[in-house]
Formats: structure tokens, C-alpha cells, sequence
């Protein structure tokens, strides 16, 4: 469960953290009340569940309360990556002497938590961890073990954080650490954790990820499910009843079972690919379901391939090709298809298929191999 900005500066707020007092706002009336209570200087934020707002005209400063009208009326309504914004955060604006990131993470490979710390944070740590990956300061963490203050003492040393911003991101970071287990989150980023010219460190945005499945030891997550703003993609596919999960890459992804779709997932990541979806048609491959399956995925814009990857156990390979063939009939499909079949009679399956394979789909023999035939065609 991903938690808009203002929800994850409350759950900071619940450890301890250093936040901005502020007011959520629905219109541009509510935003100027806001602005009047909390007084001028005020940040006008958009709340949407996606990075990058800053860049994308969604977080202004405004000096009155005109320009609050003035940046609400604009920000409301406002497109940012397909998220369409119809709330505003209105907090006091803070004074800002520097910007920093920080971050907690699972990082399964080590089976450790990973702590991330950099004194080059702000709008552009993207940049800076791919061409300045040594300006972020790691931290792995054993769960067992925990966190101990030295421990983070030696990580802010390692992060090179200025003397006057030691102690206050020591006293952050163990928060953010507590907050990060013991809430039960996937991710707690704070991008930027700002120092002030008074000396405070202090949190300005705040990104968390709370695990879903932690809801039977935090009954008061429920809330945050009431107000996730599903995707237009996710919406429709569950109108057709598949699991569908959209996500940011260029392979669209389906697959029976949501096992084999996750493993999809990540074999399309393996071979430097990344997927636009997580699709899950389940048992039945029919006509019918795939021919809904394909046409969600070629409504994503942001789809150059789409990788079908069937494993048949109780649906048998005849009846997928039968769903294939008959989809593609019903469907105009804009981007290649390279399917995967295998499994039960995945042979007579084939068959059927072979007289039907072109440039617009292809047959792969192994998972391995359609991975890369589909992540070469959506990158070429
Ligand atoms: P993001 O673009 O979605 O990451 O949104 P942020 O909340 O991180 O805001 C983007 C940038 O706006 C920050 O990196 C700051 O430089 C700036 N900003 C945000 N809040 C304030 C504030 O209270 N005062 C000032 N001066 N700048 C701010
Ligand atoms: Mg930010």
C-alpha cells in the first residue's frame, strides 16, 4: 500500500519525526482556508502516488494568499505521470540550507534491511545514483541484530553529512528505522530530509510503502486501502476479472497463474528488460479472457511487447492456441507477441499455432529465450 505524502509524514510524525504542520485540501476554497489557519509562507503540493512532482509543476511555494489560489487552481486537475491530482497538501514552507536523502529498504539478495543516505539528495537523485553512485552512503542491517547508534553514527560519517546536520540525521535515521520495522513498511524514503539554517533536520516529502499484509497488526492501515487510487489500466482489467497490476516498463506480461506471472516479472527484469504489467489470466486461457487480457495490455501506450508465457496444467495446450488464435482475430494488437507454451499437450498447442506465426507472433521454446526475444523487440 503506497501512501500519499501527506499519509507517510502523519506515520512519521507517530515515530517521532521532524514534519511541517499542514492541512489537506480537496478544492481550491479548502486549500485557501488551509493557507489562511496555517499562515503564509506555504507550500501548495499535489498528492499523487508518483514521484517526480516537483518537476512536473506539482509542488509550488506561494509568498500570500493569492498565489495559493493562484497555485491550487492549477495544480488541482493537473496530469502528473498519468495521475490525475485531486487533492493539494498545503504546509508551511520551510527555509532550506541543504538537501539530503534517505531511505530504508528491504534488499532481499542480502536478506537485510538497506539503509541509504546521501548529502545529495533533493529532485535529482536519480542522477546521482547512476552517475554518483559513491555519494550514497549504505547501511545493511540485519533484522536480528537491529540498528544500533554507533552503527548509524558511522554510516553518517560515511555519508560525509555536514557537523551541524550529524545529530539531527542520527536522531531521524533511528526514527525512520523504527518506524520503517515496526510499521511494517517496504519502503520509508525521505527525499529531500532537509537541514535548516537554524540547524534542524527535518523531513520535507516522505514516500512509504506499507506491506498489506501487516493489516491484522495495524487495523488502522484499512484506511489507507479506501482512498488507493487505482490506475486506468487496473481498473478496466478487473471490470474482465483478471489480476492485472500496472507497472512502469515497456513488456507487457501474460501468464496463467500468479506465480509464473511474478516469475515472468522477473525474468523480464533478469534479462534487462522491464515490465509494463503483471497480468494473471488465471486457470482458464480461452478466447475470451485472452482476447480481454490482450486488449488491456494494447491499450497501454507504454507497451512495445507483449511476452504470453502459458504453463498448461489443467488448461491444456490445444484450448490456449484456440484463445490465442481467436484473440488476435477480435483484437487489433499493435505490438509483437512472443509466447511461451508449455505444459500439458503444449505440442499439439504448437502445432495449431505454427501456420499462424509472423513478425506480429512469434514462438519462443524456452521462458529464457521468449525474456529476451520480447525485452530485444520492446527496446528495438
Ligand atoms: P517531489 O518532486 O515529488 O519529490 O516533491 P518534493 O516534496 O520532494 O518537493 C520537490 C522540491 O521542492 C524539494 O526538493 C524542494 O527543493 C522543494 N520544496 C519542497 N518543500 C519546500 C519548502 O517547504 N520550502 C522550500 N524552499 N522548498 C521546498
Ligand atoms: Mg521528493
Amino acid at each position: 500500500m503506497d501512501l500519499f505524502e501527506y499519509q507517510g509524514k502523519e506515520f512519521f510524525a507517530q515515530y517521532g519525526m521532524s514534519v511541517s504542520p499542514g492541512e489537506i485540501a480537496f478544492s481550491v476554497d479548502e486549500a485557501v482556508a488551509a493557507a489562511e489557519r496555517l499562515g503564509t509562507p506555504v507550500m501548495v503540493k499535489a498528492q499523487v502516488l508518483t514521484g517526480g512532482r516537483g518537476k512536473a509543476g506539482g509542488v509550488k511555494f506561494a509568498a500570500d494568499i493569492d498565489s495559493v489560489r493562484e497555485h491550487a487552481t492549477n495544480i488541482l486537475g493537473l496530469d502528473i505521470k498519468g495521475h490525475i491530482v485531486g487533492r493539494v497538501w498545503i504546509e508551511k514552507a520551510s527555509d532550506i540550507a541543504e538537501e539530503y536523502y534517505a531511505s530504508f529498504t528491504l534488499d532481499r539478495s542480502a536478506k537485510k534491511h538497506l539503509g541509504m543516505l546521501s548529502k545529495e539528495g533533493g529532485v535529482e537523485i536519480e542522477t546521482v545514483a547512476e552517475e554518483n553512485p559513491d555519494a550514497i552512503a549504505k547501511i545493511w542491517v540485519d533484522p536480528v541484530v537491529g540498528l544500533s547508534e554507533s552503527a548509524v553514527r558511522e554510516w553518517v560519517a560515511a555519508s560525509k553529512l555536514p557537523d551541524a546536520a550529524v545529530e539531527g540525521a542520527v536522531d531521524i535515521l533511528q526514527k525512520l528505522y523504527t518506524a520503517y520495522t515496526e510499521g511494517d513498511a517496504d519502503l520509508c524514503e525521505i527525499n529531500p530530509l532537509i537541514l535548516t539554517p537554524e540547524g534542524v533536520v527535518h523531513v520535507l516529502d516522505a514516500k512509504v510503502t506499507l506491506d498489506a499484509n501487516s493489516v491484522f497488526r495495524h487495523p488502522e492501515y484499512a484506511q489507507y486501502d479506501e482512498t488507493q487510487t487505482r490506475d486506468e489500466r487496473e481498473e478496466a482489467a478487473h471490470e474482465k476479472g483478471l489480476q492485472y497490476v500496472g507497472l512502469d516498463g515497456s513488456v507487457g506480461v501474460i501468464a496463467n497463474g500468479a506465480g509464473l506471472a511474478m516469475s515472468t516479472v522477473d525474468m523480464v527484469n533478469q534479462v534487462g528488460g522491464k515490465a509494463a504489467n503483471f497480468l494473471d489470466i488465471g486457470g482458464g486461457a480461452n478466447a475470451d479472457v485472452m482476447a480481454g487480457a490482450l486488449e488491456v495490455i494494447n491499450n497501454d501506450p507504454s507497451v512495445k511487447a507483449i511476452f504470453i508465457n502459458i504453463f498448461g496444467g489443467i488448461t491444456r495446450g490445444e484450448e490456449v492456441a484456440e484463445g490465442i488464435i481467436e484473440a488476435m482475430k477480435r483484437v487489433e494488437i499493435d505490438s509483437p507477441i512472443v509466447l511461451r507454451l508449455d505444459g500439458t499437450n503444449a505440442q499439439e498447442g504448437r502445432d495449431m499455432l505454427a501456420p499462424h506465426l509472423d513478425d506480429s507472433l512469434m514462438m519462443e521454446s524456452t521462458m529464457l529465450s521468449a525474456a529476451k526475444q520480447a525485452v530485444a523487440l520492446a527496446s528495438s
